[in-house]
């Protein structure tokens, strides 16, 4: 399991890129975690001043 960004809560602003201890998360129009480099540890979660981020289904 990975953790996935709401492309509809998302403002791309930045915060949980920088702070990925495994650099997972690219931009694009929003940003996107990469499933297969996600270790499930959910600090992207925690520092997302929108609360984008969630555990995959
Ligand atoms: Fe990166 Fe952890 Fe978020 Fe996965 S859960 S994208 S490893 S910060």
């Amino acid at each position: 399991m990975a953790y996935k960004i709401s492309e509809t809560d998302c403002v791309a602003c930045g915060t949980c890129a920088s702070e990925c201890p495994q650099g997972a998360i690219h931009e694009g129009d929003v940003y996107h975690i990469d499933p297969d480099a996600c270790i499930d540890c959910g600090t992207c979660a925690d520092v997302c001043p929108m609360g984008a981020i969630h555990p995959a289904e």
